[in-house]
């Protein structure tokens, strides 16, 4: 894959940057800007070569067609904040205003273009409508620069189609990403901890079939624990439960345990009669009560899965240990963030949740090895999945 630097003299370049600018928001503030910050440096480094920067982005999932409700209006606001420099705006992202918006610029501007699956080219699953828009954003620009991580899973216009009609190179983001995911799959360094939860077992089957081969100890948390512990045959209570799932578990402890991986359950649970923030328990994880429904990882668990990351070399973490939305609930997840920003080595935390949990807890993006702005991506490369917007740089597409 190319990278930036070997683009050559982007001064009075126009490079279109693919950026994930795909943030919470509540009515127009945004409630976590991570991905905004995250793809500060890729811009700002264009800016500063002389390049007249052109970001395209989407945001949420409007229908194909412009909403005022998903404008990245308020994003790009964000960015210019941030950049600490004036940051212009279209109002739409192949029409008469983008055009009018990129032609102002001057050397070392920055213009973000409204939401680009405002126009349902973007996502079509036809190539040729695809293609067609590709076309539309592609004369817009001289070069093309991918740098968001995020969307690098979609085969999608600005990701996929335009890399192909335009001269184009990675972004430093999504190298970043490359680089540390590569290192949690080819060779990573022994003990390796691979630490799963939230919700669903069916969300990260791919991932446990993926890395059970390659990890010394998986250990399991979350919502998904729960199927685990009904394929033990313990009692779950009204805990998350997928059924269609209990061969699956029981297929991996089994596999687990012929390849000398330890699988490390909890022991102990926080329930509670209801799915809310009251009466929480700790109990015993095989002997749960069948009128309470399990919340949390329990202290003795959080302690045995503290020491197991404690003793890794490489560990990757994807998934809640518990509800840790509310208090009674977070302690699991807490614990185990602790245990990341305390080992030695490697710690990698993937998923969008997993990374809100953190912040939320109060511990700071740095003190992990890295944090992935990709839930989908990155679990989609760890399950050893092409994707489409890495492939069409590295000329492996087929
Ligand atoms: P990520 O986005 O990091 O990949 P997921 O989307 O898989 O994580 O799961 C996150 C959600 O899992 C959180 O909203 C959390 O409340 C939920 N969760 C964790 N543990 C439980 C549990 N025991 N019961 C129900 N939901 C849970
Ligand atoms: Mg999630």
């Amino acid at each position: 894959m190319k990278a930036v630097s070997d683009l050559g003299d982007l001064s009075g370049q126009r490079v279109l940057v693919r950026s994930d600018l795909n943030v919470p928001l509540s009515g127009t503030d945004i409630t976590d800007d991570g991905r905004v910050r995250a793809s500060v440096p890729t811009i700002e480094r264009l800016a500063s070569a002389g390049a007249r920067v052109i970001v395209v982005a989407h945001l949420g999932r409007p229908k194909g067609a412009p909403d005022p409700a998903y404008s990245l209006k308020p994003v790009a606001t964000r960015l210019g904040e941030l950049l600490g420099a004036e940051v212009h705006f279209a109002s739409d992202t192949v029409g008469d205003d983008a055009r009018r918006v990129v032609e102002s610029l001057a050397d070392g501007q920055v213009a973000v273009l409204e939401n680009v699956r405002f126009n349902a080219g973007e996502t079509a699953k036809d190539d040729a409508e695809r293609g067609a828009f590709a076309d539309q954003l592609a004369d817009l620009a001289d070069v093309f620069v991918s740098d968001g991580f995020g969307v690098v899973h979609r085969k999608q216009a600005s990701v996929y189609d335009i890399a192909s009609r335009l001269p184009a190179a990675v972004g430093g983001l999504v190298q970043t990403e490359v680089e540390v995911l590569k290192r949690l799959t080819e060779n990573p360094e022994g003990p390796y901890a691979v630490v799963l939860g939230g919700s669903k077992v069916s969300d990260k089957l791919g991932v446990i079939e993926n890395l059970i081969d390659k990890a010394d100890s998986l250990l399991i948390g979350g919502g998904m624990v729960f199927t685990f512990l009904k394929a033990q045959g313990h009692e779950v209570g009204t805990s998350l439960l997928e059924a269609d799932q209990l061969d699956v578990a029981s297929g991996y402890i089994e596999r687990a345990a012929a390849q000398g991986v330890d699988l490390v359950l909890p022991t102990d649970v926080v329930v509670a009669p209801a799915f809310a923030d009251e009466d929480a328990s700790v109990v015993p994880a095989d002997a749960m009560p069948a009128d309470q429904m399990g919340l949390d990882i329990g202290p003795e668990s959080a302690a045995r899965f503290a020491e197991v990351i404690g003793a890794s070399r490489t560990v990757f973490w994807n998934g809640p240990m518990g509800v840790f939305e509310m208090a009674s609930f977070d302690a699991g997840t807490r614990a185990v963030a602790l245990a990341l920003t305390q080992m030695n080595g490697l710690s990698v935390v993937g998923g969008g949740d997993s990374a809100a949990a953190v912040r939320q807890l109060g511990f700071d993006d740095a003190q992990f090895g890295h944090i992935s702005t990709g839930g989908g991506a990155s679990l989609e490369y760890l399950e050893g999945k092409t994707l489409p917007g890495l492939a069409i740089l590295e000329g492996t597409d087929d």
